[in-house]
C-alpha cells in the first residue's frame, strides 16, 4: 500500500493531464486529436483518415491540464 501512495500521491489534489494523440492523414493531410488509447506513440499508423479513409500516422502525444477553475 505504501508503494501505491508514493506513487500516486497521498492526499494531495493533484489534477492529472489527460493525454491526447495526433494522427495526421497521409493523404489529405487532415490532422486529428483524439484520447491516447494504450500502445499509442509517435510515428505509429493511426486509425483510417476520417475524411479519405487513408492511412494516417501518429504524429503527436502529449498531455494536456483541463482548464483552471477558480
Ligand atoms: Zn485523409
Amino acid at each position: 500500500m505504501g508503494l501505491l501512495n508514493s506513487l500516486f500521491g497521498s492526499g494531495k489534489k493533484e489534477v492529472k493531464p489527460t493525454i491526447y494523440t495526433e494522427q495526421t492523414c497521409n493523404s489529405c493531410g487532415d490532422v486529428v486529436k483524439r484520447p491516447f488509447e494504450d500502445g499509442d506513440y509517435v510515428f505509429k499508423p493511426g486509425l483510417a483518415c476520417g475524411k479519405c479513409s487513408a492511412t494516417t500516422l501518429i504524429t503527436a502525444v502529449y498531455g494536456q491540464y483541463p482548464p483552471e477553475k477558480h
